[in-house]
């Protein structure tokens, strides 16, 4: 297959979401991020590959396919009211937000009208869109994370009347929301790649958390540990690509956030390269006939040199932005392995996704494996309690 054309749609408007008089890491700046590491790109020569379209305004009214009604029509007149507000401790809205989301709005639309057309696109906007959940807040998640209106989700829900669709989030923080918003959808598949959630925001993305319903077994969670390295996150791609190899998806929706990449922010510990993210584009990209990337988090370095990484990837070219293969600790691949393999027993379990033969026996192998074990110690204690007898000390030979 030749290299990919992937439109960037991209508006002013995405700036006009903002705080003036406080400094948020969620701001203007990280689009000036973005768009220095797509010009990093131009600059090489791969410009004839990347077509900027202008995000067109539509209204938010689409964003209802995806929420509640009461949270839609609340948000909205809070949005017409032109106020700086605090939504909670991390989510904001500005006089201009609402200019902002009639862009992501329009840009949701058109990405779902170039993805039929099998052209693939990624929308450098803001807000952020995969922490905001069917009400607003997801899930067990303190806070909105920023989060307003899921563009994600919706461009999902809409593709998924067109053709078969997976959302892949790649974003350092799991995508509650997307999750929330999915949870019952038996045909569209969510797979996330996150950071553990028992020490990192939403504190939820567990491997059982599974879906419910028709959608139960759809929804994968892989957890990666903190200071998680390349080679981890490598071999959590190769899980997302046997999955993707079994779903077939004509669309997948992206979840594009570059937070993971080592050093984005002081927010989180993270230690990942350039490496993952050209790969993860190179093989979503070549499981569908096109991709939508939404752009989620990152707030530094992530943006300038990950995002490039992720387009090359995206585009079949090769990644220029080489950079040495980033190692995990032995205690980061120890608990990584535990979270994959309850991953694995889960998808098992639910049966709506078949993994290749080796890694299904594999599993059942260790299964069998720590089942037996386990009888083996019950087994012992057993016979040290018949030792004892029933009062502990069992009795005694002067007793007999
Ligand atoms: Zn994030």
């Amino acid at each position: 297959m030749g290299p990919l054309r992937v439109a960037i749609l991209y508006h002013d408007d995405f700036r006009s979401h903002k705080l003036d008089s406080i400094s948020h890491p969620e701001s203007p700046r990280r689009l000036d991020l973005a768009l220095e590491g797509v010009n990093s790109l131009v600059s090489q020569g791969f410009g004839r590959l990347l077509t900027l379209v202008k995000a067109p305004r539509s209204p938010l009214d689409s964003f209802r396919l995806v929420h509640d009604k009461q949270y839609f029509d609340s948000l909205v007149e809070v949005l017409k009211s032109r106020r700086v507000l605090w939504l909670d401790p991390d989510t904001y809205v500005s006089p201009g937000t609402l200019e902002a989301l009639l862009r992501l709005s329009g840009a949701s639309h058109k990405a779902v009208s170039l993805a039929l057309k099998g052209v693939s696109s990624f929308i450098v906007g803001r807000p952020p869109s995969h922490h905001a959940g069917f009400k607003g807040k997801a899930l067990k998640a303190p806070t909105r994370g920023f989060c307003l209106l899921n563009a994600t989700a919706l461009i999902a829900e809409v593709l998924s009347r067109h053709g078969r669709v997976a959302v892949v989030d790649i974003d350092v923080h799991h995508g509650n929301g997307t999750q929330d918003i999915l949870y019952s959808r038996g045909d569209v598949l969510h797979i996330d790649i996150h950071q553990d959630p028992s020490s990192l925001y939403p504190y939820t993305g567990f491997p059982d958390e599974a879906g419910e319903g028709e959608g139960a077994g759809t929804k994968v969670n892989i957890v990666t540990p903190p200071a998680s390295g390349d080679d981890i996150y490598l071999d959590a791609l190769k899980l997302v690509d046997h999955i993707l190899s079994f779903w077939k998806p004509e669309y997948i929706v992206v979840s594009a956030g570059f937070d993971a990449y080592r050093g984005d922010n002081d927010m989180t510990v993270t230690n990942v390269g350039t490496r993952f993210f050209h790969l993860a584009g190179k093989i979503l990209s070549s499981r569908a006939k096109s991709v939508v990337s939404v752009l989620e988090g990152g707030y530094g370095e992530g943006l300038r040199k990950a995002l490039p990484a992720y387009l090359l990837g995206l585009m079949g070219k090769k990644n220029k932005l080489w950079e040495p293969k980033t190692r995990s600790s032995r205690g980061a691949w120890r608990l990584y392995r535990a979270y994959k393999k309850l991953t694995i027993y889960t998808i098992i379990k639910h049966g709506k996704i078949q993994l290749p033969e080796e890694i299904e026996s594999k599993i059942k192998r260790e299964e069998r494996l720590f089942w037996l074990k386990k009888m083996g110690a019950e087994k012992k204690r057993r016979r040290k309690r018949l030792k004892k007898g029933w009062w502990g000390s069992g009795p005694t030979e002067a007793d007999t």
